[in-house]
């Protein structure tokens, strides 16, 4: 039996779709119909603009069916993905998607859901989603949730034009939003996109952030700040609560990038730590495929203060108090026992919209099976999960590459990270590492990333993985810290159908067209 996943087996060459038809050939036959051509009275361009007439035919691909599977199954085949290899990326939470969560989206009724559907024929819908909101209300104390962000930056984005416009409406033009150097990147971006200036605030050792570093960037300028907790150093802010006092006492709020809740989640609400608002990625703490930035959804909690600045439109109940639309239909019956579920827009201060239609709900409901399938007793297994397996991935390699953990005393959260020290002694850079992992048949962690951590090498190994699966890893990392040749890591990974790749090169020289 082999030692390590590795890659091997077949890899075709495959050539561009187009080029792989010949004219006239189709995928599908469709019987005769029976009419012959068109049967316009007069030429086309009498009833379109003739500059929207086509006269030459459009470049599509015509292909058999079995030359469109066996094209996209073979691409398939020269990737790594989750359901192939272990996916320790850190700050992402790739972790494995159960199947039984794609078979919920594919059901008909949600595949094939229209989004002009009259609310009548969507009640079931409408329930997930204002049952996933309560249940998401429950796990962190917030008052309220809104699906209408598709991803995680996009929860912040309306969280912190919430932030903007409450000020706005209280005649107060605060201009910053502190933000701690261990942030995701996304949190300065979205402060400028809702009209902050985002201020960096030192971490202290140990990466975190300490409420005297807060207490000295505090002033009357300040509308907020965005924390990410646990950090992205996998650091849990012990400070966190005394944080929250010094910004609510300056009138201010403190804005929780929620992307790392899969570490406690079931175990700690966010509102016991103080936080007003959070964005959750549901597609990374309760799984849904998002390699490649697929489609995703940061619902965006707040407080009671702040529910009526959500967007719009959200899910009401007709005849139940705060979320009435004042539509009512069968007002007038004693018996309310038929509520309907609504689409409501009555939010007094909301920012209006942020998504075409209510939200992704292929991923809501993703999450929501995530979540029904574990059950209330078992979601604070998750987080606990979560958290030994990445410490156990941090005990074990703080042994082998050794003094590479900048935060060697104390545990981690979710994720755990080295510098690359270690590896550097037998000359592998952390790229060179990195792709060694994937000969070894292992997606690399996420590499450079803290930015202030020398080669970091972060790793998140989610609560979705085994023990033996984290060994494998754990084995592999030490093969190639103690054996691999530089020579052989500098032309890494070898085993993959597309070798080293010139990196730079397609950001600089990007081709569009073939
Ligand atoms: C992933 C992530 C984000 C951004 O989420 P997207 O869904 O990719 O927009 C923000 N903050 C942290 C800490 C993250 O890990």
């Amino acid at each position: 039996m082999a030692k390590f996943p590795g890659i091997k087996g077949l890899f075709f060459d495959e050539n561009l779709l187009i080029k792989q038809g010949s004219r006239g050939v189709t995928g599908i036959s469709i019987p005769d119909c029976g009419l012959s051509g068109p049967v316009l009275k007069k030429k086309e361009n009498a009833y379109i603009n003739k500059k929207y007439i086509r006269n030459i035919r459009p470049k599509l691909p015509e292909v058999s069916e079995p030359a469109v599977v066996r094209h996209f199954t073979r691409l398939s085949s020269w990737n790594m993905c989750i359901d192939s290899t272990f996916y320790p990326l850190g700050s992402c939470t790739m972790k494995y998607n159960p199947k039984i969560n794609e078979k919920i989206a594919s059901l008909d009724n949600i595949k094939n859901l229209h989004p002009l559907t009259p609310v009548q024929a969507i009640q079931p819908i409408l329930k997930i989603i204002h049952d996933f909101n309560e249940i998401l209300c429950e796990l962190t104390g917030l008052a309220e949730f809104s699906f209408a962000p598709q991803a995680g930056a996009a929860g912040e984005f309306a969280g912190l034009k919430i932030i903007k416009k409450y000020f706005d409406l209280k005649g107060e033009s605060r201009k910053i939003i502190l933000v701690p150097d261990s942030s995701h990147g996304t949190n300065p971006a979205s402060s400028v996109l809702a009209g902050f200036t985002p201020v960096e605030i030192k971490t202290g050792t140990g990466g975190i952030l300490s409420a005297g570093e807060v207490e000295k960037a505090i002033s009357e300028d300040v509308a907020g700040i965005m924390i990410t907790n646990p950090n992205t150093f996998g650091v849990f802010e012990k400070d966190i609560r005394n944080i929250a006092e010094i910004m609510h006492k300056n009138g201010s709020f403190v804005y929780m990038d929620g992307a790392n809740f899969n570490a406690f989640v079931g175990n700690v609400r966010v509102s016991d730590m103080g936080i007003d608002l959070i964005q959750l990625n549901l597609h990374k703490t309760f799984s849904t495929p998002h390699g490649g930035g697929g489609p995703g959804s940061g619902a965006l909690g707040v407080i009671e203060t702040l529910k009526e600045y959500l967007p719009v439109p959200y899910v009401g109940l007709s005849g139940k108090g705060g979320h009435n639309s004042g539509k009512n239909k069968g007002n007038n019956e004693k018996n309310s026992n038929r509520r309907l579920y609504e689409l409501t827009e009555d939010k007094k201060y909301s920012i209006g919209r942020l998504a075409p239609f209510l939200c992704n709900f292929a991923v809501v409901a993703r999450a929501y099976a995530y979540l029904l399938s574990l059950g209330k007793d078992n979601i604070g297994s998750v987080s606990e999960l979560a958290v030994l397996n990445a410490n156990y991935v941090k005990k074990k390699l703080r042994e082998i590459l050794s003094g590479s953990d900048p935060f060697e005393e104390g545990l981690c959260m979710h994720e755990c990270v080295f510098n690359d020290k270690a590896i550097e002694e037998n000359g592998l850079s952390t790229v060179e590492f990195a792709k060694l992992l994937i000969d070894y048949g292992f997606h690399p962690p996420t590499v450079y990333f803290p930015k202030n951590i020398h080669g970091a090498i972060m790793i998140e190994p989610t609560e979705t993985e085994s023990v033996s699966t984290l060994d494998d890893f754990i084995n592999a990392v030490k093969e190639i810290r103690f054996k691999a040749k530089k020579s052989k890591a500098e032309r890494s990974p070898q085993k993959t159908k597309v070798g080293r790749v010139n990196e730079v090169l397609a950001n600089k020289h990007p081709i569009f067209k073939y």
